[in-house]
């Protein structure tokens, strides 16, 4: 279950008590999307097995730290290796249990997971495919989001550009597989860059200001 009790007054409730001037209002989201592997696990190419899954540092404690601000976490990922062959959808599913097994040894929930198993050279176009926007669509409708009110974090620039699409706030961090191209493009997108999960997080939370925002 969702807790809100965290969530800030309206600005209108603030302003009738005479302090809409004075310390700033951290709107939380109701959501954050985040990307999975590089981004909460170590992104080890085509994870078929739950002997593959290794958390990255910091993630069980930055999804913690949305479960325990009343925030749904949300996992949204490309698992392209489905459609390529190179594994199954049973060969996922344990691998996705195994993932969220582990986040919850460290008291850290994930709401809902969606995937998509497509590539375009394999299976054509598809509409799931991040940067493509469904999943989220999908998770908006399923959880009765608004799109403007979440919040999405990933290592790449495919996982958070939705932002500029649908609405909402993408941070970007780096990992390993965050490139050039990735950093240019959320340049271009004006989408905010974070150091680390935590940094992201906190972030999120309005714990820190964000460091690159119009
Ligand atoms: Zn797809």
């Amino acid at each position: 279950m969702a807790r809100h009790a965290q969530r800030t007054t309206s600005g209108r409730c603030r302003a009738h008590h005479g302090r809409s001037q004075g310390a700033s209002v951290t709107r939380l989201p109701d959501a954050v999307f985040f990307d999975r592997d590089g981004t909460l696990m170590e992104d080890a190419h085509y994870i078929k097995s739950p002997k593959q899954v290794r958390l990255l540092p910091g993630a069980a404690r930055a999804v913690k730290r949305i479960n325990d601000a009343g925030i749904r976490a949300i996992v949204v990922t490309n698992q392209s290796g489905i459609d390529r062959g190179i594994f199954t959808v049973e060969d996922y599913e344990p691998v996705k249990a195994h993932f969220e097994e582990l986040l919850r040894a460290d008291g850290a929930r994930i709401d809902a997971s969606y995937y998509c198993p497509h590539h375009p050279d394999f299976t054509g176009a598809c509409n799931c495919r991040k940067p493509a926007t469904k999943m989220f669509e999908d998770a908006m409708r399923d959880f009765g989001l608004k799109p403007s009110n979440v919040a999405y974090v990933g290592d790449r620039w495919r996982d958070v550009a939705v932002s500029r699409q649908l609405g909402g706030r993408g941070i970007m961090i780096s990992s390993p597989m965050t490139n050039d191209e990735d950093r240019t493009r959320a340049r271009a997108d004006e989408i905010e860059t974070a150091g680390s999960i935590t940094d992201a997080v906190d972030m999120v939370l309005g714990l820190t200001a964000a460091n690159k925002r119009a």
